[in-house]
């Protein structure tokens, strides 16, 4: 209800030159205004949002000529109202169509008034379609962010900043063979063969604020160690305070599998599984740079059977390779599990022995002596035969720089050893 001084005001605005029609122009609201279902009157704000180029071009339409086909029934429903004596439609989201074919989101309302005789619908609307869009994405992010959830093969996880696992995808189910419902709530690092190994990943994250196929273990439910690799990024909150963690991880097994087998077929010799010629060369190099860092001894021998070729003359190749083989096995339990074993060629072995005095590594060439002449093999016509081998030493000079130095030496200290009448071993004697 206006009180006295109110309507006094506005009377004399009705009677007064109060530019109403300038100020409903610059309204930065859309207005239009409706006699017997015809726009008679459009403000600038109406033509901006129906894309119109003048007032004349929405002047005489029908108000449902810029609604969205789906959404005129309720338009005309309201209007219906307003015609019925319903003085007022609140507001409602409404899609139209602009001029020039725009879909927009607006936010409209209508109501009745009586001019004189003349009963008009005023309709006012404001655009909303930067919001709804913002929303759209919103939920179409979502909605595509669940379907990842639901659908990826990797596991998407998420902590919270005690490390307690607050969301876990269905694919774990797959990887490590729990329920989600059974990981949430736990520790991340419950999963891990053993805590610690998640330190390395807790540290990265602090370093980086994120890690990119980041290699790790986890332990399946029937207890299996399978390889994983993870992404994740640390979770923040406006205010800088640590959330976190959020990321996804997956099964490598297969692919880290074969990279062993890989690695391994590339380093081992084929017919008698020890190290092969480069594998021996790479770790005796590392071995020496440990040795020369920490001024720790080093032994390297050169072992090569004797008279070889006579026997793959005499028995055949493949005899030859049965008595490669079983050189190997009775040699491999003579050496501690530090000391290196490795087919250099042929029939020539390379055996490097950590921290040990001379004296003791005279003990172990004996010993290796003592195996070759131990094996005994059948020939194809019963004969038996057996093998001897012969050995080159030398330890490290303190000013080693590379193996080759070390394999010269061994090299010429076998040749000493083949001269002196095989089956024996000779030291480097510098
Ligand atoms: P020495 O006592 O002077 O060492 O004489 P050797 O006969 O052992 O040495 P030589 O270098 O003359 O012969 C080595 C032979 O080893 C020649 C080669 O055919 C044979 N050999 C090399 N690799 C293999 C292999 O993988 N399998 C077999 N069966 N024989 C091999
Ligand atoms: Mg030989
Ligand atoms: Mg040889």
């Amino acid at each position: 209800m206006l009180n006295t001084k109110a309507k006094k005001v506005l009377d004399a605005l009705a009677h007064s030159d109060f530019p109403y029609r300038q100020l409903i122009e610059m309204m930065p609201v859309a207005l239009l205004v409706l006699a017997d279902d015809e726009a008679i009157f459009v403000n600038a704000a109406a033509c901006a949002l129906l894309e119109a180029d003048t007032s004349d071009e929405l002047l005489g339409l029908p108000v449902t000529a810029f609604v969205h086909p789906l959404e005129r029934e309720i338009v005309e429903e309201r209007m219906r109202h307003l015609r019925a004596g319903v003085s007022r439609n609140p507001a409602m989201d409404l899609k139209i169509i602009t001029r020039r074919g725009q879909l927009r989101r607006v936010s409209s309302s209508s109501m009745r008034v009586v001019v004189g005789e003349t009963p008009l619908i005023v309709v006012i609307a404001t655009d909303d379609t930067k919001r709804h869009e913002s929303e759209d994405r919103l939920k179409e992010n979502e909605e595509n962010f669940q379907r990842l959830f639901e659908s990826t093969q990797d596991v998407y996880y998420k902590t919270d900043a005690n490390g307690v696992v607050v969301k876990v995808a269905p694919a774990v189910r797959r990887v490590l063979g729990y329920e989600p419902e059974e990981i949430v709530g736990r520790r991340a690092e419950d999963y891990y063969p053993h805590p610690s190994e998640r330190d390395a990943l807790k540290a990265a994250l602090k370093a980086h604020g994120h890690v990119q196929d980041f290699e790790g273990r986890m332990v399946r439910r029937d207890g299996v160690i399978i390889d994983i690799s993870i992404s994740s990024y640390v979770l923040y909150s406006p205010e800088g305070e640590f959330l976190g963690v959020e990321g996804i991880y997956r099964d490598v097994s297969d692919r880290k599998n074969l990279e062993r087998e890989l690695r391994r077929l590339a380093t081992t010799d084929m017919l008698t599984g020890i190290a092969n010629r480069r594998a021996f060369l790479e770790r005796a190099t590392e071995s020496l740079r440990h040795a020369g860092r920490y001024g720790k001894s080093l032994v390297l021998f050169i072992a090569d059977l004797d008279h070889f070729k006579s026997i793959n003359d005499r028995y055949g190749h493949l005899a030859g390779d049965a008595v490669l083989r079983r050189f190997v096995e009775a040699v491999s339990p003579e050496l501690r599990e530090t000391d290196l074993f490795g087919r250099l060629g042929g029939e020539e072995f390379g055996i490097l022995l950590h921290e040990v005095r001379r004296q003791e590594a005279e003990h172990v060439a004996e010993r290796l002596g003592e195996c070759a002449r131990s094996l005994r093999f059948v020939g194809e016509d019963g004969d038996e035969y057996g093998v001897t081998v012969s050995i080159g030493a030398t330890e490290r000079h303190h000013d080693d720089r590379g193996i080759e130095r070390l394999l010269v030496r061994a090299d010429m200290a076998l040749y000493a050893a083949k001269e002196a009448g095989r089956d024996r071993t000779r030291w480097s004697p510098f």
